[in-house]
This record gives C-alpha cells, sequence and structure tokens, in this order.
C-alpha cells in the first residue's frame, strides 16, 4: 500500500521543479538578469553575521562532532524554550521541545506520531504542497478545507469538514504560499469548534501548526500563538526561512506542556522519529544556535519587496490579499485556468507558479525572496502581461 503511494507520487508532475528547471534552461540561453523567476521560496537574505559566527565557534569545540541526545542538546532546547515564553508566554517546557531536520521534519514526526491509518486530518487551502505527502505517508486521509475572500479559513466548511475520523488540524501560520497570517478571530472559532468536537467524539483532536516564516512579519511584531489558544497543540519550526538556512536541516517541535497528555505524546513523537530514521539532528547547528535562539535575519528586504511587487500589481489591475508575512503573493488568475495563464507569463519571462499544487486552482504563487533588482525589471512585463488580459490598471 505505501509502496503504491510512494510510486503514484513519483509520477505526479511537480510543476514548481518544472518551472524552475525551465527557468534555469532560461537563463543559461538569454542571461539570468533577463528572466523573472518568482518560483522558488528559497530566502534571499543573508544569514546573520552572529550565526556565522557562532558556527564558527562551534567548530573549535572539542566535542562538536559528536552525537547529541535524540531529542536534541538540553541547552539548545532550553534556549528554545526560553525565547519562546518571553515572546509569547507561552509556557514552553525544554522537556517537551525535541529538535528536528527542519520543518519537514517537525511536520513528519509530529504527524506521523498523532495519526493512525485511516484518521482524518484537514487541512486549510491553499496549503503547502508536501502536507499531503506527510498525511497519506502516515496513512492519513487529507480533508482540504476552504478559504474565504480573505484567504482565512471557512469556518462554516471547517466546522462540516470535522467528523469522528478527525484526528488533527493543520494550519500553517503565516501561510505558504498566500502569506496570510491566520487571525485571533479565526484561532478563537476553531479552536472553540475543536473542543466542542472532542468532547463529542470523546477523543482529543490536536492542531499541528507549520510556522517556518514566524519571524517574517511586515505590519505586527508577532503572530496570534496556536500554542496559547488550544492546549492539544504541537508546534513545528525550522530555521530555515528565519535565519537563512534551508540546507543545514534544523528545526524543532514542542508538544504543549499545557496538554494533558504531552508525555505520551512526546514519546509517541520520539518513536515517530525513529521509524521514520530520524535519530537526532545536527549536532554542529545545535551548538551554533544555541546562543542565536531570538535572531531574524534582514526581513526589510522582504518588506521592501512585498511593497514593490504587491503596489506594482495591484496598480496593474492584478488581485491578491496583501500578505502580511512570509514571502509569497498569491495573485488571481485572470481566467479560471492558471495552468494557462502561468504559461502565457512565460512569454514574457516571468515564472510564476500555479495554484494547483497548492489545492487549489485559480491563483498563481510569485515568491518575491528574490533581488529587488529584479521585481524593478519585471514591472513592465507584467504591464504587458496585464495589457494581453485586458486587465484595467490605474
Ligand atoms: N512548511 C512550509 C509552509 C514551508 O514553506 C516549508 C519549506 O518551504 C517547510 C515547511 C519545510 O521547511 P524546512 O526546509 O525547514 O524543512
Amino acid at each position: 500500500m505505501l509502496q503504491e503511494n510512494y510510486l503514484a507520487w513519483g509520477r505526479v508532475k511537480n510543476r514548481m521543479r518544472e518551472i524552475t528547471a525551465y527557468g534555469n534552461a532560461r537563463k543559461a540561453e538569454i542571461g539570468a538578469e533577463n528572466v523573472f523567476d518568482f518560483s522558488l521560496g528559497s530566502p534571499s537574505a543573508p544569514v546573520p553575521e552572529a550565526v556565522t559566527q557562532a558556527m564558527l565557534a562551534a567548530l573549535e569545540r572539542e566535542d562538536c562532532h559528536e552525537r547529541l541526545p535524540q531529542e536534541g542538546l538540553p541547552a539548545f532546547r532550553a534556549a528554545v524554550a526560553e525565547e519562546l515564553n518571553r515572546r509569547y508566554d507561552m509556557q514552553a517546557d525544554p522537556a517537551y521541545v525535541y529538535v528536528t531536520v527542519g520543518a519537514a521534519g517537525s511536520l513528519a514526526v509530529s504527524i506521523h506520531a498523532l495519526l493512525q491509518p485511516g484518521d482524518e486530518a484537514i487541512v486549510f487551502v491553499p496549503f503547502f504542497s508536501e502536507y499531503r505527502v506527510f498525511i497519506e505517508g502516515a496513512g492519513g486521509v487529507v480533508v482540504p478545507v476552504g478559504a474565504d475572500e480573505a484567504l482565512q479559513p471557512d469556518m462554516k466548511a471547517f466546522q462540516a469538514a470535522i467528523t469522528e475520523k478527525t484526528r488533527l488540524v493543520l494550519v500553517n501560520t503565516p501561510n505558504n504560499p498566500s502569506g496570510v497570517v491566520l487571525s485571533e478571530e479565526s484561532l478563537a472559532r476553531m479552536s472553540a469548534l475543536l473542543r466542542t468536537a472532542q468532547e463529542r467524539f470523546g477523543h482529543r483532536i490536536y492542531i499541528v501548526s507549520d510556522e517556518p516564516y514566524r519571524e517574517l512579519l511586515y505590519e505586527r511584531e508577532t503572530i496570534p500563538c496556536v500554542m496559547n489558544a488550544y492546549e492539544n497543540s504541537i508546534l513545528c519550526y525550522s530555521y530555515s526561512k528565519s535565519l537563512s538556512l534551508p540546507g543545514e536541516r534544523i528545526g524543532y517541535l514542542v508538544v504543549n506542556s499545557r496538554m494533558a497528555e504531552r508525555d505520551e505524546v512526546f514519546h509517541a513523537v520520539r518513536n515517530a522519529a525513529l521509524t521514520l530514521g530520524y535519530t537526532g539532528a545536527p549536532a554542529l547547528m545545535q551548538h551554533a544556535l544555541t546562543a542565536c535562539v531570538g535572531m531574524t535575519g534582514d526581513v526589510s528586504i522582504y518588506k521592501r519587496n512585498r511593497d514593490l511587487l504587491y503596489d506594482g500589481l495591484t496598480a496593474l489591475g492584478f488581485t491578491c490579499v496583501k500578505p502580511e508575512g512570509a514571502f509569497y503573493l498569491f495573485v488571481k488568475s485572470p481566467v479560471p485556468d492558471a495552468d494557462a495563464f502561468s504559461e502565457a507569463a512565460r512569454k514574457y519571462e516571468l515564472l510564476l507558479v500555479p495554484s494547483d499544487s497548492f489545492g487549489v486552482g485559480g491563483y498563481l504563487r510569485l515568491a518575491y525572496c528574490v533581488p529587488t533588482a529584479t521585481i524593478e525589471r519585471s514591472l513592465p512585463a507584467f504591464r504587458r502581461l496585464a495589457e494581453e488580459y485586458g486587465l484595467q490598471g490605474e
């Protein structure tokens, strides 16, 4: 059964990878400066100098290559909990912090720990395409729930989607691909509905909150805190985006210390990680980041890009929700077939990812973690595209 899944996933066309590969070939052909590649969510802010220095200092340690406890370096786990409590007043306990191989590691481990085959996992569209792989890989069933105009979860649809098989709800804030932050109101309503459902069905329902973009915020200091709003929750985090370290594969998960069965869940997390082959996370990064847990790269770069692209595109007549965080813009396709629109955009060397891989049709994702000059130079190309589709700009 699982092997069949693995084969099937391999056959599904990956539009994002295909577009990136096309972009690389095109850059070799006509020069990188002439291709406006918005396909990849790879952070472009420089790694903070203090992090580089901490990595060099970690290398000087005699024990820097030694294997660490499976749960992670105690000093790192303590620093993570302290930082979460300082910023979010979360009552995080180092005993329930588990260091992982990036957010992908946190998600795979949490989902495998919580789901039994046949259990349902609710995800909100648009959602990060790999959620399907994590959930179905654990034998679970993906239950997508739609969004309202502001791209907040549609609460009526959410209520209707909760069944006695619902075991977990996966949220992502700020969101990839929309940049939308889950509002205080959405979170409160979601928590209330889940508490009622838990009572009705007589079993626990968990929220897994995927927050790798938590510090990439443009108007606010912090996001509404899932762990404070709902006790049966696990927080998944990574330093891939906030410190621009996607290749170092370092992150963590935190089991809510207010969860009644936190010890059992943490135990299940530990064993799920072993089953998946995660016998620990990179030691060097844990030594280095112990002194850097509260740091963030230069977010002003992304804010400048967001403003330029959002203002530029809306002035041309494109519509999109203004993102509060992350580095993505989720633009409505002027025609129902976003894939066809993405193809048309290629004529102008604009590489945009159609939204079908995010569980919903009719949109395009633009990753604006690119040099600001790329955005500036792309605007005339967007103008020609808008004209082709008869959009009414300012
Ligand atoms: N979750 C979301 C929403 C993401 O966008 C990504 C990466 O792009 C991940 C998880 C995986 O992050 P990591 O690279 O830390 O495994």
